[in-house]
């Protein structure tokens, strides 16, 4: 039987309220106990003394690209990636190739995980047949093969009645709709957000009304069917006040943001350099600062970071050319404590909840906590400890980071998988 004991770090359980210097004991995977002074003789031990220690973070935002585009990364490389951004489980969207919209692929994935992914892998099924937007795909299916919520993402979908039905179908199978709010009319040909900025670099605006009018629909539509519905990657301050009514009303409506969304604005890209390229894109400084102010006011439910490797070769294009998104899962926790917690604006408690039960409570899936006989899924992090990011380094199969070079205060320091140590920080 193998035990795993975590001494003296501060445990950090927003699911229980737990937030004291204690032990973890984990046994057989699973948690035992959570407490001061454990111990237990045959215990490996790892010593938290000055880090935090919380359930294990979820992102339920990843593109892994396996199958079909195994050269810009694989359930394999993802997976590691995720372990050193302090990722314990992550939910890899439908966009591969074939497009996860068969119990057939959802299955390869889930197999392709067990053997070859040191964390948990949950995938997310499309909403219509290829991410087409034409014809629903077999959701049930893959419901009963293990995909944990619906989504195009990648793609909206443009076709409202069909979103109800989607929604219709999914409430009856529990699961949560996800959708990449996007109007591809009011976005076609866009590079970047619309503003000052984009007439000054002479590039295409989306704007940010693309996103907001599909939030609104999709709220609407989420009242009609009683749907859970989750908003992939907010940006916009029209589409976060939209989630905030939508609470206030009691519907069952959540949102995500991605960390460098909180992070950077259109103004603080680096002009035609690709890995500044996103959907959506980075958008004004008064946008930033309503999803800042989003995840302050529980508008906003989790961090996700829509993890898109792309290999070189995509991204090295003119910038017209090149496609949308960068890596996120290695700096997700640095650049979340940089803009939220060393700024001021929320606790390291809300910051792990961002991380844990918030994602695993909209997922429906048992994670997320550290009470006694939940998985063995632990992140140890630090909040001071200085680094540098160097993408060079990454676990991913790509390199598409805005943020290599960056220098961080705290991050992952080590990352515990139904009580296995998967990744720890080498020092
Ligand atoms: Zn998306």
């Amino acid at each position: 039987m193998a035990t795993l004991l975590i001494k003296n770090g501060r445990v950090i359980d927003p699911a229980s309220g737990h937030d004291a210097i204690s032990d973890v004991w984990i046994e057989d995977g699973l948690v035992k106990g959570v407490g001061p002074n454990l111990s237990s003789p045959s215990a490996q031990v790892f010593d938290a003394t000055g880090l935090v220690v919380a359930p294990g973070f979820i992102d339920m935002h990843v593109h892994l690209r396996e199958p079909g585009f195994e050269h810009a990364e694989t359930i394999e490389t993802g997976a590691r990636a995720a372990a050193a951004g302090g990722f314990t489980s992550i939910c890899p969207m439908p966009n591969t190739a074939p497009v996860n919209d068969s119990p057939t692929v959802t299955t390869y994935i889930i197999e392709k995980a067990r053997r070859h992914a040191i964390v948990n892998v949950f995938p997310i099924g499309a909403i219509t047949k290829g991410s087409q937007g034409e014809e629903l795909a077999a959701i049930g299916s893959m419901r009963q093969a293990g995909a944990v919520a619906i989504s195009d993402d990648g793609r909206p979908v443009m076709n409202a009645r069909l979103m109800r039905r989607a929604m219709e179908f999914a409430r009856s199978f529990g699961m949560p709709v996800i959708n990449h709010c996007e109007d591809l009319h009011l976005s076609a040909g866009g590079d970047m957000h619309e503003g000052a900025e984009s007439v000054r670099l002479g590039l295409r605006g989306i704007p940010g009304c693309s996103e907001d009018v599909m939030v609104a629909r999709d709220i609407l539509l989420a009242e009609v069917t009683g749907a859970r519905y989750h908003v992939a990657h907010i940006s916009s301050r029209h589409s976060v006040a939209m989630v905030a009514f939508a609470k206030l009303k009691q519907l069952p409506v959540t949102s995500e943001a991605t960390p460098h969304h909180l992070a950077l604005t259109d103004t603080g890209m680096i002009p035609y350099d690709s890995n500044y390229k996103m959907k959506p894109p980075l958008r004004s400084s008064c946008d930033v600062n309503a999803v800042v102010e989003g995840v302050v006011s529980g508008a906003i439910d989790a961090i996700a970071t829509d993890h898109a490797p792309h290999p070189g070769s995509e991204k090295m294009q003119e910038f017209e050319k090149c496609p949308f998104g960068i890596l996120g899962l290695e700096t997700a926790l640095g650049l979340s404590l940089e803009h939220l917690v060393h700024s001021r604006k929320i606790t390291v408690a809300r910051l792990v909840e961002l991380f844990t039960i918030n994602p695993a409570r909209i997922l429906g899936i048992s994670r997320g906590t550290l009470t006694p006989g939940a998985h063995g899924d632990v992140t140890v992090f630090s909040t001071d400890r200085q680094w540098t990011y160097d993408v060079n380094k990454s676990f991913s199969k790509s390199r598409n980071s805005p943020f290599d070079g960056a220098a961080f205060r705290g991050g992952p320091v080590a990352t515990i998988v139904s009580g296995k140590i998967v990744w720890q920080l080498e020092d």
